[in-house]
């Protein structure tokens, strides 16, 4: 597996893109980030909170470390102090608990959405119906340690990539209504974080701002 290759690829592809890459390093090793590290990269996601705090240290400071994995509340606190873009919230009661471990280590956590897009039961995640409620919710507007600034969706996993395509333009859809309607001080929708290694060129041409891609730059996980 030639990383920096797969980079070098990666990023001209996204040349004249909107789309900002979050190179996703879940199972491999630290060496394999420093890699692409050092081809350039300086976002890396994890979808797993005990992985993400045992290769923080390890890594460079200037690392952008994403969580875009389901998160529990629980474990907000081993990662507050330093992650860059949660992902994955999927509640109230979440954003509060960040909001308190934000307060905790004196940082504002930025924070996306994510929506459930996909025709497959998903575990995780908003129906849109829903976000327009819980983004009038008072209980938001005193969150002073988080930043609500996107949201992030998945599309079914298929090789109907016409049908992938309808789900990304919905979610698209959604994040500029949402986006026109409500704007705070700790909500500014900006981000749009959709694509994967199977999906993402459809992803950008749906709008994505950020595409999260693991596989086509380290190779298949076991
Ligand atoms: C693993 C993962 C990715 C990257 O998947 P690839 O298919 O390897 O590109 C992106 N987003 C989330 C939430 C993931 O868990």
């Amino acid at each position: 597996m030639d990383i920096k290759k797969n980079i070098k690829g990666l990023l001209k592809s996204l040349e004249g893109s909107q789309s900002e890459l979050v190179a996703i390093s879940k199972t491999k090793p630290t060496s394999a980030i420093v890699e692409a590290y050092e081809a350039g990269l300086r976002d890396f996601g994890e979808n797993r909170v005990q992985e993400l705090v045992d290769k923080h240290p390890l890594l460079p400071d200037d690392i952008r470390w994403h969580m875009v994995g389901h998160l529990q509340r629980n474990k907000v606190k081993f990662i507050a102090p330093f992650v860059y873009l949660i992902h994955s919230v999927d509640s109230l009661k979440l954003l509060g608990e960040i909001d308190k471990q934000g307060e905790n280590c004196h940082r504002i956590i930025n924070c996306l959405l994510q929506v459930h897009i996909a025709e497959e039961e998903q575990k995780f995640g908003f129906i849109p119906q829903e976000l327009n409620q819980f983004l009038q919710n008072d209980e938001l507007k005193n969150r002073n340690h988080i930043k609500v600034i996107g949201l992030m969706g998945m599309a079914t996993f298929s090789e109907d990539l016409e049908k992938v395509r309808v789900e990304f333009r919905n979610l698209k859809t959604l994040f500029d209504q949402l986006k026109s309607k409500y704007t705070s001080s700790n909500v500014d929708l900006k981000v749009l974080s959709m694509g994967m290694t199977a999906d993402y060129p459809v992803a950008m041409e749906e709008g994505s701002t950020m595409i999260r891609v693991g596989t086509a730059i380290f190779g298949t996980r076991n």
